[in-house]
């Protein structure tokens, strides 16, 4: 085989072979290589390449969206908000598990999650909760996908190019309430349209507005936007103009505030189980989606006053078995968490220790029996739980979320896609 400069070979010739690192650059290979059946390497589990994965419940999604679907009335559309990958689920197996389960729309962050969405087989209509660069409209225009609007240079645009292609140019108006994020300012949504509105390929299919403080306790400034939205969207009606499907509530919202839901929710964390806020928790019962599976790589006892990881932050008690599961900070365990989050293994729960390094971890188990307790000891292909429930042991992302003072949204988007995502 011929040299190659850094060693490696790659796959050998005539679509079989293995790869293989040559020491001496310049000395030719002197076996044959093994061969390896490509299919056979391909149906090796994710898994079993390693022992680090996300399982997601469909069923508990299915449990929450229809929930949530009963709650609002048969007249009420539902939304189901799939961006940054369904927060971390999964958008595509999320996006058609809501879809089955009474969703009527879809709701991504940006341009390419809708294209995934489509190339993935959704063929639900799909908003863009935010204007888009107007370099991508002829992407919008070939994948059927609505943007958010509110600059008249891009509803122009827009409706140019589409009107190019004899297509219309639907699109949703975001108002601004009190955000001030995006949109519109609600005391100019008529002035907007007249601007906009003669250009006849445009299709105001809906206008909406986007709560700052639904999650929270204190209502005053929620009750500023929704009469604010209010007033819009009278307006609009007073100067003639249909706003099309009328929309604000996020999940806090559309759970606490029924007044709000208009002609459709926007369902995001609820969906997937978690709770926007304290506020909502004994309003609704839902069903967490995600859970964080490791099995353990290495047990080893340590000896008394040995440190464990970068650093040492952690030293052995004595009679202790120190065990390493391959998840670590790269994955989107937090590196905050270190010494500071369990891992649930046979039902109970152990402590983490030592530094969360980039790609692995170590958990803590007492090897001391006293009283009626049983010695448990964790074997290397043990499976434990570093999110999840079992029996009467529970973590969940709002314990983490607590500890690290976040919310449970940033840890269900932060599991990096290096972990498979498992579906039930
Ligand atoms: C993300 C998002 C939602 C969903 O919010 P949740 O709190 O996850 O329900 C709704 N609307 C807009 C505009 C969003 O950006």
């Amino acid at each position: 085989m011929a040299d190659i400069p850094n060693g490696f070979t790659g796959f050998a010739n005539r679509g079989v072979g293995a790869f293989q690192y040559t020491r001496d650059h310049n000395r030719v290979q002197a076996t044959e290589p093994a061969t390896f059946d490509p299919e056979k390497l391909a149906r090796i589990p994710e898994t079993d390449r390693r022992w680090a994965w996300l399982e997601i419940d469909l069923n508990a999604i299915r449990h929450n969206v229809s929930l949530i679907r009963k709650g609002i009335g048969a007249n009420t559309r539902l939304m189901a908000i799939v961006k940054a990958d369904g927060y971390g689920h999964g958008a595509v197996r999320c996006a058609k598990t809501a879809l089955n389960s009474g969703a009527d729309y879809l709701g991504v962050a940006t341009v390419q999650e809708a294209i995934d969405l489509r190339e993935g087989l959704v063929n639900a209509p799909i908003l863009i909760l935010s204007q888009p660069p107007a370099e991508s409209i002829p992407l919008l225009l070939a994948y059927k996908i609505m943007p958010s609007v509110y600059s008249p240079e891009f509803a122009i645009q827009y409706a140019e190019s589409a009107d190019a292609c004899g297509l219309r140019a639907p699109y949703h108006l975001a108002v601004n309430t009190g955000m001030n994020r995006i949109g519109v300012r609600h005391d100019e949504v008529v002035a907007f349209m007249s601007q906009v509105s003669f250009h006849r390929a445009l299709e105001l299919k809906g206008t909406f507005t986007h709560f700052a403080t639904a999650d929270s306790s204190e209502t005053l400034d929620f009750n500023i936007q929704a009469k604010r939205f209010v007033e819009a969207i009278n307006a609009l009606r007073a100067a003639g103009i249909n706003p099309g499907i009328v929309h604000a509530a996020n999940s806090a919202a559309a759970i606490r505030y029924p007044e709000v839901r208009f002609d459709m929710v926007r369902l995001g964390i609820a969906m997937y189980g978690l709770h926007p806020s304290q506020e909502t928790r004994m309003m609704v019962d839902l069903h967490p989606a995600m859970s964080v599976h490791a099995r353990v790589t290495d047990a080893r006892v340590v000896p008394m006053s040995e440190g464990v990881s970068y650093g040492m932050t952690y030293r052995s008690p004595g009679s202790v078995k120190i065990c390493t599961i391959p998840i670590g900070y790269a994955d989107g365990l937090p590196r905050k968490l270190s010494n500071n989050t369990d891992v649930i293994f046979q039902g109970k729960r152990f402590h983490q220790v030592g530094s969360i390094c980039m790609d692995q971890c170590m958990f803590e188990v007492d090897l001391r029996s006293y009283g009626v307790r049983q010695r448990i000891e964790p074997q290397v292909g043990d499976e434990v739980l570093l999110v999840g429930r079992q029996g009467d042991a529970v973590i969940t992302l709002d314990d983490m979320a607590n500890k690290l003072d976040t919310i449970n949204y940033e840890l269900a988007t932060g599991f990096s896609l290096r972990l498979p995502r498992l579906y039930k």
